[in-house]
């Protein structure tokens, strides 16, 4: 398949910038977003025969993705992630059976929905031959641009936060990656990022500081609208911190609907950030469309830990026109709401997931959905790379046991 890439665009200015080259930022200083030929897809492809069955999950849709040819594609086994109803948690949650559907992003390699962006970047990295990567990460992009970077024998450097979970530097670290601790935030190890740039020569893989992370994470937008017969759900709820997913998807359904090949109407796009570190929440409450970095950006959800956006006006901007919302949930109600799928439905998702499942409940309190209403929540990670509770019941092997307390309880 021929790539449909036609060129790069300034997110900010729209000024256009020819393809084939290396790129960071626009000359503004912006995210640069991909733009295809999509007059040429409308006349040689068709919904039901664009996307390829023989490949490995997204890469089916190889032809709104920027790689040339198929021999440049890294992959590790992707796969389509399942859509999940909720069971007996959707009235716990006020919601409907049937009506709150979870996409397990963490079936993914390595376990998070950052394969999605890297296998991207590092796909077009190969493909523009690049040596070396560095990235900020607070542990699952490290751990995505580690995996792909060692399988297209690419060298990664990977700066975290020191208290990252601890698995997540662990896998990063066996992954191959040099990985260094900072005794910062995540945008304390992007200045590092950068700075390194021109001192070490390699290239900055930072969330949006380079084209492509986000057309590999807009494929979540393909593989939900294709999951659900070219339509969408009522509202998405995205646990949002760089951003990515959320105007990644909202870049997937334009393109779609500019094809003509989506039914329906678009979702509500519904940003939820923790207490902790809600910068975004905070310039959608006030009208700005850019937000103020956050201080003391603290929050158990890890993966949304991100005091500045450099996207922050994009997610804002698709927040606002689809209509959506944006909003924050304390950290005692996302491991409370963790703990409770978990235990009821026998779904572990991580915080982040569970952040969209408490997010839910308080968008039905506020009226901002309706529980007739069909939604999507994304569990973007395992929720095994993250602490949990210890609840030991321990048994003597030479003592008298009393079967009894085995038994159904109700
Ligand atoms: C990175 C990450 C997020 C946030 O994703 P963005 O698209 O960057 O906003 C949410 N949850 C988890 C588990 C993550 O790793």
């Amino acid at each position: 398949m021929p790539t449909y890439l036609s060129h790069l665009e300034c997110s900010k200015t729209g000024e256009i910038y020819p393809v084939n080259q290396i790129y960071n930022l626009s000359n503004e200083g912006m995210p640069l977003l991909a733009r295809y030929d999509l007059k040429k897809i409308k006349n040689e492809l068709k919904i039901d025969s664009w996307c390829i069955e023989s490949a490995p999950g997204f890469w089916r849709y190889q032809a709104l993705l920027p790689v040339s040819n198929a021999a440049s594609i890294i992959s590790l086994g992707e796969v389509i992630t399942p859509l999940i109803t909720l069971k007996k948690t959707s009235h716990m949650l006020g919601g409907e059976i049937g009506n709150i559907i979870i996409k397990d992003e963490s079936r993914l390699p390595t376990g998070s929905f950052k394969a999605r962006g890297l296998a991207l970047a590092v796909s077009m990295a190969h493909q523009f031959e690049i040596q070396h990567l560095a990235i900020p990460t607070n542990g699952n992009a490290g751990a995505a641009l580690a995996a792909y970077a060692r399988q297209a024998n690419i060298k990664a450097t990977v700066f975290c936060p020191e208290d990252t979970p601890k698995i997540n530097i662990q896998e990063i670290q066996l992954q191959g990656a040099d990985t260094y601790l900072v005794n910062g935030l995540i945008n304390d190890c992007g200045k590092i990022v950068l700075e390194g740039k021109e001192k070490v020569g390699w290239f900055d893989v930072s969330t949006l500081k380079e084209p492509y992370r986000i057309e590999g994470k807009k494929t979540m937008g393909f593989e939900l609208a294709e999951q659900m017969q070219w339509t969408l759900p009522d509202a998405i709820f995205y646990p949002t911190g760089g951003g990515t997913g959320l105007i990644g998807m909202w870049k997937a359904f334009s393109e779609l609907k500019e094809l003509g090949w989506l039914k329906g109407k678009l979702p509500k796009m519904i940003a939820v950030q923790s207490s902790g570190c809600a910068p975004i929440v905070d310039a959608f409450e006030k009208g700005l469309n850019h937000a103020t970095a956050w201080d003391n950006a603290n929050t158990v959800a890890s993966g949304i830990r991100v005091p500045v956006a450099i996207g922050d006006f994009l997610i804002l901007d698709a927040i606002r026109q689809s209509n959506g919302f944006a909003f924050a949930v304390e950290d005692k109600h996302i491991i409370e709401t963790r703990d409770i799928i978990s235990k009821e439905d026998g779904l572990l998702l991580c915080p982040e997931g569970a952040a969209t499942a408490a997010g839910y409940q308080i968008a039905l309190e506020k009226g901002i959905i309706d529980k007739d209403e069909k939604v999507v929540l994304f569990n973007c990670a395992s929720g095994l790379k993250y602490p949990m509770p210890d609840t030991n019941k321990n048994i003597d092997k030479d003592s008298d046991l009393e079967f009894s307390k085995f038994s159904i309880k109700d």
